[in-house]
């Protein structure tokens, strides 16, 4: 039987990124034998431009559907398009909050992986890099600071501003639980990081991790506090496979990971709920300043593709072979305008997504 992919092309250099993704798909399934069948939906910009919202319930209601969302990015020039005229609420980002909550997803994973042909882009030195890294970062999404009670006030005339950072243990539960799932399809590591010397909240995040910890036996639990954890991101990055934490620690520590590779266009995501069902599209954003221009770098969207088969359709095999595919094709010298350096061969998006789908 088919599996139902939900697909949200988006706005700006989404459709030309989704495109190609869809393309290696249909070549992963061609393949392993397996079949994908997708409905195209709209949110962002291109809903607004049609139903005047920037995500319909009925939107929500065939995502929910599906056994996974596929998404490329949304949004528009702030200071150029109409849609930023709009309330908050109706602009194109209003829809991607939107559709997290109604789905749930409080597990974000953003992998950051240095490819051996893209060191030069690498900000570390290379005694640093060494053989390269290859990590995950585990953030919890919907809890703590950034869903906690908040007040700003004025006493006795001096202005005040309060925000709650709160976690219930099963809210931490749940996020070690597919932390520790997720390491056992990698290394079989998991750094939870915290701020356990200060912070309650770390407290029981570090109990709650322990506990669950002793259901996976067969995965190497450490803990790091969040300070120390940010300076072994550029330090020694390879010690790291899995980093579980919250959401704020979770937010600042997976965009220094994100910059350590270098490379925005490579980079992708997924976000997850209880289920197997996610939300995967690439970290980047819509990129209007290249939209229609066939130059983008599919490559973070193809990875975020690869993501989807292996934790919500559990089809492993194929997921290797697309990484396997996008690694081949840069070992080859092929490259888009982003990650080009001299002597590699200049490609545009539909190139890429071909040379990567002929390889799988
Ligand atoms: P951006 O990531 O879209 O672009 C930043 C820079 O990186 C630009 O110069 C762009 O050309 C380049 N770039 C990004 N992706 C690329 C790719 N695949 N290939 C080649 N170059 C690439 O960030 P921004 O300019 O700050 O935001 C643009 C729009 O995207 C805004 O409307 C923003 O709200 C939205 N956005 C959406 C998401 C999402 O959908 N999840 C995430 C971030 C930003």
């Amino acid at each position: 039987m088919a599996h139902k992919i939900a697909v949200i092309p988006g706005d700006g250099i989404g459709p030309e990124i989704v495109a190609e993704a869809c393309k290696v798909l249909d070549a992963a399934a061609a393949k392993f034998g397996f079949e994908l069948e997708y409905t195209k939906l709209l949110m962002g910009g291109a809903s607004i431009d049609v139903n005047g919202v920037p995500l319909t319930d009925e939107t929500i209601a065939q995502a929910k559907a599906s056994e996974a969302v596929l998404m490329g990015s949304i949004g528009g020039d702030a200071n150029t398009s109409s849609w930023y005229k709009l309330e908050p609420q109706l602009r194109p980002e209003a829809g991607l909050l939107k559709i997290r909550k109604a789905l749930n997803l409080f597990a974000n994973l953003r992998p950051a992986y240095l490819y051996e042909e893209l060191k030069a882009a690498c900000p570390l030195r290379d005694e640093i890099i060494g053989e390269g890294f290859d990590m995950m970062i585990m953030r919890e999404l919907t809890g703590g600071l950034y869903f906690g009670a908040r007040e700003t006030s004025i006493e006795n005339g001096i202005r005040k501003a309060v925000d709650t950072l709160v976690y219930n243990e099963e809210e931490i539960r749940r996020i070690a639980v597919k932390g520790f799932e997720i390491a056992r399809k990698r290394r079989g590591k998991v750094c939870s990081v915290d701020k356990a010397n200060v912070l309650d909240s770390s407290r029981l995040w570090r109990a709650v991790v322990e506990e669950v910890a002793k259901d996976y036996p067969d995965v190497e639990l450490s803990h790091m506090l969040v300070d120390n954890c940010a300076m072994q991101l550029v330090r020694d990055p390879a010690q790291f496979d899995v980093i579980l934490t919250e959401n704020m620690f979770g937010d600042i520590l997976s965009d220094e990971a994100s910059m350590v590779t270098g490379s925005i266009g490579m980079l992708s995501s997924a976000s997850l709920n209880e289920t197997k069902f996610g939300l995967y599209e690439p970290s980047h954003g819509s990129a209007p300043d290249i939209a229609e221009k066939g130059i983008a770098n599919p490559i973070a969207t193809i990875l975020s593709a690869a993501m989807m088969l292996r934790y919500s359709l559990d089809l492993d095999e194929a997921a290797n072979a697309i990484e396997a595919a996008v690694r081949q094709v840069l070992k080859e010298g092929y490259r888009t305008g982003d990650i080009m350096s001299e002597g590699c061969t200049r490609v545009g998006t539909v190139q890429m997504g071909d040379l990567i789908a002929a390889r799988v």
